[in-house]
């Protein structure tokens, strides 16, 4: 069962989201990812498998779909 780490509340619903990951100091952005998401304050929570699977992509069993530009700003 959905509690969330911060809220506490128990309602979600399940999304595909978009998140940006950290590997090895590069940036990736993987998108389409099924999560439960906090119906009250919006947290992202990836379930065990999915988050190995994004895992063992972004370390070499998958190649990228494409490449985005980001529009990037830095809170001041
Ligand atoms: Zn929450």
């Amino acid at each position: 069962m959905f509690i969330c780490d911060v809220c506490g509340n128990d309602e979600s619903v399940m999304e595909l989201v978009a998140e940006v990951f950290e590997v090895d100091g590069r940036r990736v952005f993987v998108e389409q990812i099924p999560a439960q998401v906090c119906a009250q304050c919006g947290e992202i929570v990836f379930s065990r498998e999915t988050a190995e699977k994004i895992r063992r992509m972004l370390h070499g069993e998958a190649e990228p779909t494409g490449v985005v530009s980001l529009e990037l700003f830095t809170f001041v």
